[in-house]
């Protein structure tokens, strides 16, 4: 699934190619009712992991990719194979969207008023700086101790923009003072089915405030990346992840084998090193190898 590092970076990519080029073709399937009539967008932006496409007829298409959408990018002339879920034609290009999880069209009322996007937390990828307090108060309000805290780093009520691979990947790098140290360097592990109890509320945040520097740091080119900066040269052939879709193969701290297992209603793929990260509390790394 698409975390909130790549639906930004698809954002971008959107708005630089259709913003204020005129329309000539829009079509929405999969149960979106009729289009008004607009002849160009004004703005295309990331909220979390929803993408926000804003018409000038003051309609705006959420767009949530869920586990299986994409968007692909087309030059014109352009020949449609097959059934499409959102198409957006100007002269020069097609941007179409498959098997998203969620698409509709919403007036500026209903924009406002929107079940889901008025529940976000912060957006971690916002230009300014979430309010840190409010996120721990969300947190609180949001999860009874017993939560899991793989589930509540996943809660987009919170704070927006994590997904699978960060909720993993947190889990072993640990809670990271606000500015303070490398954010690709564990200092920390608990195990993700550990409760959201194993965290003081000062750890929480300094967990989200890692989750946000390390969503900021791979919102390059590069694939998503948690071990170093990928936009620096980098010796050798590192691996970009310390857990992710790793299991079986050793962990890169300890050597001991990393293990996975499905975690919450959704199920989603989860990831721990059994040597680095006790469940129910932290274990703090020392030492690079420690
Ligand atoms: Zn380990």
């Amino acid at each position: 699934m698409p975390e909130g590092d790549t639906v930004h970076k698809l954002a971008r990519v959107l708005d630089q190619g259709l913003r204020n080029q005129p329309l000539i073709r829009v079509e929405l399937r999969g149960g979106v009712r009729p289009f008004a009539h607009a002849t160009r967008i004004e703005s295309v932006r990331a909220q979390g992991k929803h993408c926000l496409i804003a018409f000038d007829n003051g309609r705006t298409l959420r767009v949530h990719l869920g586990m299986h959408g994409a968007w692909h990018r087309y030059p014109q002339p352009w020949k449609n194979r097959g059934e499409v879920h959102v198409r957006l034609e100007t002269e020069k290009e097609v941007f179409v969207c498959l098997q998203p999880k969620d698409v509709e069209l919403l007036d500026a009322r209903e924009m406002a008023k929107h079940p889901v996007l008025s529940g976000l937390g912060p957006d971690l990828l916002a230009a300014e700086e979430p309010d840190w307090d409010w996120v721990q108060r969300r947190a609180q309000q949001f999860c009874p101790p017993d939560r899991l805290l793989g589930e509540v780093l996943l809660d987009q009520r919170i704070a927006a923009g994590l997904g699978n691979v960060y909720k993993s990947e947190l889990c072993l790098l640990g809670p990271l003072p606000e500015g303070k140290g490398n954010p690709f360097r564990p200092l920390a592990g608990t195990h993700p089915f550990s409760p959201i109890s194993v965290c003081r509320p000062e750890q929480l945040r300094d967990l989200f405030w890692r989750g946000r520097r390390l969503l900021q740091l791979n919102l390059g080119g590069w694939p998503r990346t948690t071990t170093h900066d990928a936009s620096r040269p980098l010796p050798g052939s590192q691996a970009r992840v310390w857990l992710y879709a790793r299991d079986g193969m050793q962990c890169l701290r300890c050597t001991a084998t990393i293990q996975s297992r499905h975690q919450g209603l959704a199920a989603r793929a989860t990831f721990w090193c059994p040597q680095c990260q006790p469940m129910d509390t932290w274990k703090e790394f020392h030492s690079k190898k420690g």
